[in-house]
């Protein structure tokens, strides 16, 4: 028997198959454009025998897509990934035009994280054109709202995680063979002022200035920032105001925070929520909280790492983990809970949301292996 009848990893067909998937732009904001990247995954699943879930979309985002495997028994491997990206229609005819140059591939979402999504539906692939399966089920799931945060799919995945071993995220890998085993957990809130409107020339004591509340509370709470504890804080939009010549009786600024753990995440959610004015005769009213938990590194996740670095050197390969990244993601619902998650599993590239977003071919055979080798010896 010739081993050229072997079915091997192709990576020229794994590019090829990622260009499709990046040929159906699909912003998250844009649910039609969503449910026709989700048309295509949900006909490539089907057709390896899968058995389809789809859920469809709510509060105007995309549906939710389910392939699970039929075979396999007990808690399995949950495999994430998102279908929206964050590049309006068009973009693949602008300034992201699908391209290769040396190494680097380009196309909108092609990093974060299109070709993460087809790798996980290639190494399937792989398995099931060999004739073997996966010792445990899998069950696939594709988002259509990550990237604002995930706020229909949340209560989806934390469901579905409950009842599996293993999370895999296919979020975009790391330079240099890396992947994710931690990051910090997210935190949105709304600072709104109220003070009191007034003539700026005629009755300027009368006023309450909300925009100079605002300022003051925004030194206040830029102050918290400390990286050596790991935690960050941005006042990211800030609106207030009528006019020129009136004292300000309004004013709203939306924060961003990230913290390392989750009694830092207790600590600065307590912190924000209860913020008390700084001037006199002005009302503060704080909203928001944790929007993704703090997604640490423990033994679970050490273990499910280890194995991994174990494929990789099947290769000659040595795979490494990137320092706490502040970046979010899916993974950090099913770490949260306990459930060992190896995220930053999709091609290595760069410029993730960016006009320069872009994969190193080089990257797709040892990281579809990789995914491939954990489907396949997962137990
Ligand atoms: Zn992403």
């Amino acid at each position: 028997m010739s081993s050229t009848n072997e079915p091997v990893i192709d990576p020229k067909e794994v590019l090829e198959g990622i260009v499709e998937w990046i040929e159906i732009e699909s912003p998250s904001h844009d649910a039609v454009a969503v449910n026709r990247m989700v048309d295509k995954v949900e006909g490539q699943f089907r057709d390896l025998g899968l058995s389809i879930e789809r859920t469809p979309g709510r509060d105007g985002w995309g549906d939710v897509l389910t392939a699970r495997t039929p075979w396999g028994e007990g808690k399995g491997v949950l495999v994430l990934a998102h279908l929206d990206t964050v590049h309006p229609i068009g973009t693949i005819e602008r300034e992201l035009k699908v391209r290769q140059e040396g190494d680097a591939v380009f196309g909108p979402g092609i990093y974060d994280m299109k070709a993460g999504g087809y790798i996980a539906y290639y190494a399937l692939r792989h398995l099931v054109r060999q004739g073997k399966k996966t010792r445990l089920p899998v069950t696939f799931m594709f988002i259509p709202e990550e990237e604002v945060g995930s706020p229909t799919s949340r209560a989806m995945i934390e469901n579905a995680a409950r009842g599996h071993k293993y999370c895999l995220v296919m979020e975009p890998g790391r330079d240099g063979d890396r992947v994710v085993t931690s990051r910090k957990g997210v935190g949105r809130f709304v600072m709104t002022v109220t003070g009191r409107a007034s003539h700026a020339g005629a009755k300027h004591e009368d006023g309450r200035s909300a925009i100079l509340e605002m300022a003051r509370q925004i030194l206040r709470i830029e102050g918290r920032t400390d990286y050596e504890r790991g935690i960050t804080v941005n006042v990211g939009l800030i609106q207030g105001g009528t006019g020129v010549n009136v004292i300000p009786a309004a004013c709203t600024a939306e924060i961003d925070l990230r913290v390392p753990d989750p009694a830092m995440a207790e600590e600065m959610e307590h912190w924000f929520l209860n913020l008390e004015p700084i001037g006199a005769d002005v009302e503060v009213k704080v909203e928001g909280g944790m929007n993704r938990p703090p997604y640490r590194k423990d033994a679970g996740i050490s273990a499910l790492f280890e194995k991994a670095q174990a494929i990789y050197r099947e290769l000659g390969m040595e795979l490494k983990d990137v320092p706490l990244t502040g970046g979010g993601s899916d993974g950090n619902f099913t770490a949260a809970l306990g459930i060992p998650t190896l995220d930053g599993l999709g091609a290595d590239g760069k410029g993730a949301h960016a006009a320069y977003e872009q994969i190193y071919y080089s990257s797709l055979k040892p990281r579809t292996y990789l995914c491939a080798r954990l489907l396949e010896t997962l137990e």
